[in-house]
């Protein structure tokens, strides 16, 4: 509806549509300006890049949910796509420019990926106070939904080939210099095999249409606590209303660790208890204990190599994977009556 209704405007309004430059045949990145507007109405800048896509090409079908970013939509642009769209209505207009330049860096970066294991950019629309980005739809289940809903337990093959392929995912973001930032099941979707992540580097911005609004007031869900590692939470300190968390591939590698943990038990950790009290123990390098984990040596130590409480003691995700890579493969999933090969550590 509103993107309906904002592609009417936009036409109403004269609106000039105008893609990046084309020079020696291939299109450049360069930015053109566009005013638009009725003379006497104010005028509103927007800047249009090869990946724009008008509004009004983008037919808007089934509401998928809400999450930090805003409300998603599946859609159709050539094809089913996922639309994300932010509002940022309620923001005042030099926030609103803030958002602008926040969500202008973090697509020109999105664009830049092409891999199997991350979700495909198709474009993005700009037209404040609606800014939307359109990717490929994932069509199967997110690891959450597999894991806290349907509590599908996998084996140790079928999580070593899930790990493995977030891994190459993420290691092929870190060496385009991209930090996910948001790395938890939710954004893992798992369909025949095939692993596929989204949302990364979209933190920030979603994080300043939060603000806007909570009142300038970040809170922290839930599922977003588990995923933080230790340096993060230390940014939390209650008073401190605006943390600049200082995201690192490590704390990337932590949050990994975190759904490594999910794969491996079905929960998160320290799921029972309450917020502050995550907080504290992680801030201190407490780790849940593990003894009723029945895993295979290899797994509980990447699990303890990824959470790690000092950053630089991580291991990076290209070499995660090719550790990953190396383990043997099992016949059959081991189970508790079975354990020959499983420790149980503190
Ligand atoms: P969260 O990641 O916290 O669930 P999002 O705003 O990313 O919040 O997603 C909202 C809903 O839209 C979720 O149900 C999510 O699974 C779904 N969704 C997000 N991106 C896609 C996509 N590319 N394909 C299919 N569904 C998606
Ligand atoms: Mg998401």
């Amino acid at each position: 509806e509103n993107l309906r209704r904002g592609s009417e405007e936009r036409q109403s309004q004269g609106d000039l549509s105008i893609r990046g430059d084309v020079k020696n045949g291939s299109i450049t990145d360069s930015e053109q300006t566009i005013v638009s507007g009725n003379s006497n109405s104010e005028s509103v800048c927007l800047s249009s890049r090869e990946w724009d896509i008008p509004l009004d090409e983008v037919v808007l079908e089934e509401r998928l949910g809400e999450g930090q970013f805003g409300v998603v939509y599946r859609g159709n642009w050539h094809g089913a796509v996922a639309v994300k769209m932010l509002n940022m209505e309620t923001a005042s207009p030099r926030r609103q420019a803030g958002i602008m330049a926040t969500f202008e860096q973090e697509v020109a970066n999105f664009r830049k990926t092409r891999h199997e294991n991350l979700v495909l950019f198709m474009g993005a629309c700009v037209k404040p106070p609606n800014l939307a980005i359109v990717t490929s739809l994932c069509k199967g289940l997110t690891l959450y939904r597999h894991l806290h809903y349907q509590t599908d337990k996998f084996n140790h093959n079928r999580i070593g080939s899930i790990a493995r392929q977030i891994c190459l995912g993420m290691g092929y973001l870190h060496a385009r210099g991209i930090l996910h930032k948001d790395l938890k099941t939710k954004n893992i979707f798992y369909e025949n095999g095939k692993v596929v992540i989204t949302d990364f580097g979209l933190f920030s911005v979603a994080k300043l249409c939060q603000e806007g609004r909570r009142g300038n007031y970040l809170t922290i869900p839930r599922g977003w606590l588990y995923y933080l590692a230790p340096e993060l939470l230390k940014d939390l300190r209650p008073g401190i209303e605006h943390p600049d968390l200082s995201f690192s591939t490590r704390s990337d590698v932590y949050a990994f660790g975190t759904v490594f943990f999910e794969l491996l038990t079905g929960t998160w950790p320290f799921q029972d208890q309450p917020p502050e009290s995550i907080i504290y123990l992680v801030s201190k390098g407490i780790k849940p204990p593990l003894a009723n984990l029945y895993s295979i040596v290899e797994y509980k130590d990447i699990l303890m190599s990824c959470w790690a409480y000092q950053d630089h003691d991580r291991p990076d995700f290209t070499r995660l994977q090719s550790h990953l890579e190396r383990l043997p493969k099992r016949k059959l999933s081991r189970s508790p009556s079975q354990p020959t090969d499983v420790t149980r550590s503190n």
